[in-house]
C-alpha cells in the first residue's frame, strides 16, 4: 500500500475514531500505527490502553477526506490540515483529563468532538 494510503481503515470491523481529530482508522491500525494526526501528542503506538482511552467505537457520520486544501467540509469540520483518510462528524466520548493537560502543556486546545451534546 502506498504511503499517503495507510490513513484509511483496511477493516470494516473494530473501527474506532480519534477522539482529538476524528480520524476513524481499525484498532489494530491506531495500535500500531498511531493516530496519524495526533501521533506526537497522544503516542498510541503499541499502546493498547491508551488507544481505548483516546479513541471511541462510538461516532456518527464519515467524511472521505481526500483533498483537505480545498475541501469546504474538511474546513467546516476544522480538519483542513489533517491527513488523508476517514473522519467521523461527531465522536462520542472525551479523552482523559491527565491527557487534556498534557495536550495543554504543549499548546494544544482540546474541542470535543462529541456534536450530539455541543451544538
Ligand atoms: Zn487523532
Amino acid at each position: 500500500m502506498p504511503d499517503d494510503l495507510l490513513s484509511i481503515p483496511n477493516d470494516l470491523r473494530h473501527l474506532r475514531a480519534c477522539l482529538l481529530c476524528s480520524l476513524i482508522k481499525s484498532f489494530e491500525q491506531f495500535e500500531f500505527d498511531g493516530c496519524d494526526n495526533c501521533e506526537e501528542f497522544l503516542g498510541l503506538k503499541n499502546n493498547r490502553e491508551l488507544v481505548y482511552d483516546c479513541t471511541s467505537n462510538n461516532f456518527d457520520g464519515m467524511i472521505a477526506l481526500t483533498n483537505p486544501e480545498d475541501s469546504w467540509v474538511a474546513k467546516w469540520q476544522k480538519i483542513n490540515r489533517k491527513c488523508i483518510g476517514m473522519y467521523a462528524i461527531s465522536v462520542s466520548g472525551r479523552l482523559p483529563l491527565g491527557v487534556i493537560r498534557e495536550l495543554k502543556s504543549r499548546g494544544v486546545v482540546y474541542r470535543s468532538r462529541d456534536r450530539s451534546t455541543n451544538i
